[in-house]
């Protein structure tokens, strides 16, 4: 019998856990998996703040895919994907096509601007490994220009983080630890720096436990940011942002973390989408399409105690992505598919140096127990990856 043909776009949390499942989970001759991601190394999306401030180095960050999963029994592509055309059972790529039996969409998302003008002209938006290190780069060289110019410019020294969501959070954590080091390196006082954070809803991290965002904002403020809050973005510019109550913030770096939306081949593919995400079916299968599995940032799962979408997160990118894997070995051996339901175990956000907020089965930390929470589900994911090597190459220190 022919074997199917399982092609699996994208190698992040999604598609990494279904491949290296798949491959252990599938005798030699039971499929062809393919994976295709654009760059022949995984990422740890989740800890892009830290490269992006400059708190880690990127290499820290990212493993060449080779190294972790077993490419004797995955044939890896390195490509980017251009299409899906679904009613062929085809991928084109930048270099050549695919077909497949079975496809898993793993792609990841895209930022979301909600239609603000200025954004991919004006500020840095990339949460990639590539992007994180401009945005290193940037703001370094911001320090290192402010004296060399006659007219100290303030808005050299201004930074400008859009939202408060996690993202926005984690990374004005990281960048305010690292500010007063900058400051010594390159002899700028440090009252000179600005940081805002400018949240668009009436709180920062809205929906997350009041008394943690009170110590989270609490703990920012003392480290020099200031929160801007109940004032959306309206505009980027050359010169900073424009804000809905009339006010312009003149900054050379804005940081853009108003939330994403789901990877712009899903729209283009033609799938039945919100926002780049596809409502999946309860085993995580494209409705009518019998062969596609959505997964990760690409799909959509309601929480039906709140009738709301489940905000897209690794966390449930890796439980969809061991459900998929257990169900395309399901539809192989001719065996019913299961459904899909996250367990969502808590949510832990790093503030820099030492410090974190987080609820965890639902107990509350703050400071050094919500950071060390913190570093062991960053090495968790690790040791499930690649095992303890991986943990004892690329993991953090707990303490
Ligand atoms: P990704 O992990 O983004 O992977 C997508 C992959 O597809 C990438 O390798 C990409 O290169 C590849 N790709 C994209 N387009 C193409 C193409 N056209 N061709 C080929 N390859 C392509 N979630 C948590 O649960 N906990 C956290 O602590 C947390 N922290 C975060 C911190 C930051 C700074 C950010 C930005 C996000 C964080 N998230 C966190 C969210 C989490 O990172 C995402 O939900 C998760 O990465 C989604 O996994 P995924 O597999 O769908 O996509
Ligand atoms: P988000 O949607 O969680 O937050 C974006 C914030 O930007 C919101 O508070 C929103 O009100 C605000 N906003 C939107 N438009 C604005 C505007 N014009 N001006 C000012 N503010 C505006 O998005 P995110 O922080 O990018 O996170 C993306 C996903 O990744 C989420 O699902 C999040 O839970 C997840 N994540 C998780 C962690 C963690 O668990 N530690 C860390 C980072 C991201």
């Amino acid at each position: 019998m022919k074997k199917p043909k399982i092609v699996i776009l994208g190698a992040g949390y999604g598609g990494m856990i279904t491949a290296s499942r798949l491959s252990k989970e599938l005798g030699y001759n039971e499929a062809d998996i393919t994976l295709v991601n654009k760059h022949d190394y995984h990422y740890q999306t989740t800890w892009l703040h830290e490269p992006a401030a400059g708190t880690m180095d990127p290499e820290k960050t990212r493993m060449k895919i080779s190294e972790v999963l077993n490419l004797s029994k995955i044939h890896f592509i390195k490509d980017v994907v251009v299409d899906i055309k679904k009613d062929e059972k085809k991928v084109i790529l930048e270099n050549s096509e695919l077909d497949y039996d079975y496809l898993v969409v793993a792609l990841g998302s895209e930022p979301e601007t909600f239609g603000v003008p200025g954004v991919f002209e004006h500020a840095f938006s990339k949460w990639t490994v590539n992007g994180a290190r401009q945005v290193r780069d940037h703001i370094e060289y911001m320090f290192s220009i402010y004296n060399n110019e006659d007219e100290k410019r303030n808005e050299l020294l201004t930074f400008v983080v859009a939202g408060a969501g996690f993202t926005g959070i984690e990374f004005i954590g990281e960048l305010s630890e690292r500010v007063p080091e900058l400051c010594a390196a390159y002899d700028v006082p440090r009252e000179k720096v600005k940081m805002y954070v400018i949240e668009a809803a009436p709180t920062a991290l809205p929906g997350f436990d009041p008394e943690l965002v009170e110590y989270a904002m609490n703990l920012l403020e003392s480290r020099g940011v200031e929160f801007k809050i109940s004032c959306p973005i309206k505009e980027v510019t050359e010169h900073g942002v424009l804000l809905a109550d009339g006010n312009e913030i003149k900054a050379e770096t804005v940081v853009w973390a108003t939330g994403v939306r789901g990877n712009a081949l899903i729209e283009k593919a033609g799938f039945e989408n919100m926002r780049g995400r596809v409502k999946v079916d309860p085993d995580l299968r494209a409705p009518g399409h019998d062969n596609i599995f959505i997964i990760g940032d690409c799909a959509l799962i309601i929480n039906e105690e709140i009738n709301r979408p489940y905000p897209p997160t690794a966390q449930i990118a890796m439980q969809q992505a061991a459900v998929c894997a257990s169900n395309l070995k399901a539809l192989i051996h001719n065996a019913p598919t299961k459904g899909f339901k996250p367990e969502i175990k808590g949510t832990v956000a790093s503030l820099g140096g030492k410090e974190a907020i987080g609820i965890v089965f639902d107990r509350k930390l703050y400071g050094s127990s919500a950071n060390f929470m913190k570093k062991m589900i960053d090495n968790r994911y690790l040791y499930m990856l690649g095992g303890t090597p991986l943990v004892l190459k690329k993991g953090k220190n707990p303490l």
